[in-house]
């Protein structure tokens, strides 16, 4: 009697734990992810792009940031309304995450801006991805309704350099972009 009363109270609680243990996974996801986009968030890509820098210092490897902003967004949302802009924005994620490799990070910045982490990628790699990104989003039509709205971004773009921080090299791309949008925008700079 007291045997099987235990045993039932011990397969209760690996219940319960085992569900707590699901929930909390879950609500790990969550905290990583952008709601909007399914993007990593910034938090989540500060995390992942620590773990690849230490590997990418160990092995003496280069890589590359690249900053992407959509061109004149508040026009898309002034035309097509938040919901067009929201799945605007949804398409561009997808669009970049595509293009991308399988290593490389891609994370929702914040608003309309996003970030791309490219291991093994020096300068001129990182050129050519950003051209293909760029394109990439530039090709897109996404339907809204009757409309089929067209977007361009334009990127900036970062060497990172061993001694410095990845905050810097961000700057970095951060300037590059700036750049970018000063000379006509739908373009890709250096910094
Ligand atoms: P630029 O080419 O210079 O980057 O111009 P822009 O209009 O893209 O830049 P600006 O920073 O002036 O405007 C960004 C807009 O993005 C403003 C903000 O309302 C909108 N935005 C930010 N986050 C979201 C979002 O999650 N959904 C929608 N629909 N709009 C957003
Ligand atoms: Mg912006
Ligand atoms: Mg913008």
């Amino acid at each position: 009697e007291l045997q099987s009363l235990r045993a039932h109270l011990e397969s209760r609680v690996q219940q319960r734990t085992a569900d707590l243990q699901e929930a909390n996974r879950n609500l790990d996801a969550l905290a990583q992810t952008d709601a909007l986009t399914g993007s990593p968030n910034r938090r989540s890509f500060a995390e992942q792009a620590d773990r690849l820098l230490v590997q990418h210092h160990r092995a003496g490897s280069v890589l590359s940031v690249v900053m992407v902003d959509v061109d004149h967004f508040k026009r898309i949302n002034d035309e097509f309304g938040h919901h067009g802009g929201d799945m605007t924005l949804r398409a561009v994620a997808q669009a970049l995450r595509g293009a991308l490799r399988d290593q490389d990070i891609v994370a929702r910045w914040g608003g309309e801006e996003f970030i791309a982490l490219l291991p093994d990628t020096d300068g001129a790699g990182a050129v050519h991805v950003a051209e293909t990104l760029r394109q990439a989003v530039a090709g897109l039509n996404v339907a809204h309704n009757t409309a089929s709205i067209r977007v361009t971004a334009s990127f900036g773009l970062a060497v990172h350099e061993d001694q410095s921080s990845l905050e810097a090299t961000t700057s970095r791309a951060d300037a590059a972009l700036y750049c970018a949008k000063r000379d006509g925008r739908n373009r890709v700079a250096v910094g």
